[in-house]
């Protein structure tokens, strides 16, 4: 593999550099171990449904309908689901001022949980609901129930009939412009990227990573599988997200 694999002992976040800027970027590895699956485990609500790309959810009531369906079902994971020890990890350095912030394609919002202050949610959250037509926003939980009880889809308060959709990304949704923007400064500034739990094939998000450590900074990969960014990177931790953080930590 021609990589560093074991875990470092610096006093320094991994590597051995005496990293200024760390930005951590986060996928849906790091919160498999609070029970919510990733993208890619079988039997997951992601590998049961087929997907709702945004025009159909614009354009068809009953698109929308098969997408609140398939959002109440993965709103039971998330609205259980607690922080681990991955993201109170990464929570602790950005308080001690060891990391700058988290990028996360997560949409679960366990690092604000677990206390992360500055955390970009490139893919949004699910922990709310925003509407299409008058950008209304409000916290999910309420209008699950609302859905669960009436099997209608909800429709905005504010302007009326409004639209109503988590304020997550869909496939087929740009991104958020300014959210992606501050992303990719902070990978261009920073001299360490550390990336925990993503398989890091999804673009543009991936392209963060791959941009810092083109501009520069030192890239570490944390992830139990390989990852598409496997052949740049400058160490490979193998194995559990909960594991490697803390481990790290307690070699610091
Ligand atoms: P992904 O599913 O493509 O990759 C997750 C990676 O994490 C895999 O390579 C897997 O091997 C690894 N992994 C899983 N559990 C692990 C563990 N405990 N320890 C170490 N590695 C582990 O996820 P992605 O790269 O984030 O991309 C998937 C897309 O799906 C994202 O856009 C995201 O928005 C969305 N998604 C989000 C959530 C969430 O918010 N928790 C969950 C599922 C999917
Ligand atoms: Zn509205």
């Amino acid at each position: 593999m021609g990589k560093h694999t074991c875990l470092p002992t610096s006093n320094s976040l991994p590597t051995g550099c005496a990293a200024k800027s760390v930005v951590v970027f986060t996928g849906a590895g790091i919160s498999t171990e609070s029970g919510i699956p990733d993208f890619r485990s079988p039997g997951g609500v992601w590998s049961k449904y087929r997907t709702v790309y945004f025009d159909e959810f614009c354009r068809s009531a009953q698109a929308r309908h098969e997408y609140w369906e398939q959002k109440t079902e993965a709103h039971v994971a998330f609205a259980a689901a607690e922080p681990n020890i991955g993201h109170q990890t990464i929570a602790k350095w950005e308080e001690k001022g060891k990391v700058r912030g988290v990028i996360t394609q997560n949409i679960d919002g366990l690092h604000q949980i677990a206390g992360s202050q500055d955390v970009l949610e490139l893919h949004g959250t699910a922990r709310e609901v925003t509407c299409l037509d008058c950008d209304w926003r409000a916290p999910v939980d309420p209008l699950v129930v609302q859905f669960r009880e009436t099997n209608e889809v909800p429709l905005c308060p504010e302007c009326g009939d409004g639209r109503l959709k988590h304020a997550t990304v869909s496939f087929g949704q740009v991104l958020p412009e300014e959210t992606l923007n501050r992303a990719h400064q902070w990978c261009l500034e920073a001299d360490l990227i550390i990336t925990v739990g993503s398989s890091l094939v999804v673009y543009p998000a991936a392209g963060l990573p791959e941009a810092g450590k083109r501009s520069g900074g030192k890239l570490v990969l944390i992830n139990r599988d390989e990852t598409g960014l496997d052949m740049i990177a400058d160490m490979l931790i193998p194995g559990s997200c909960g594991e490697a953080l803390a481990a790290i930590d307690a070699a610091l």
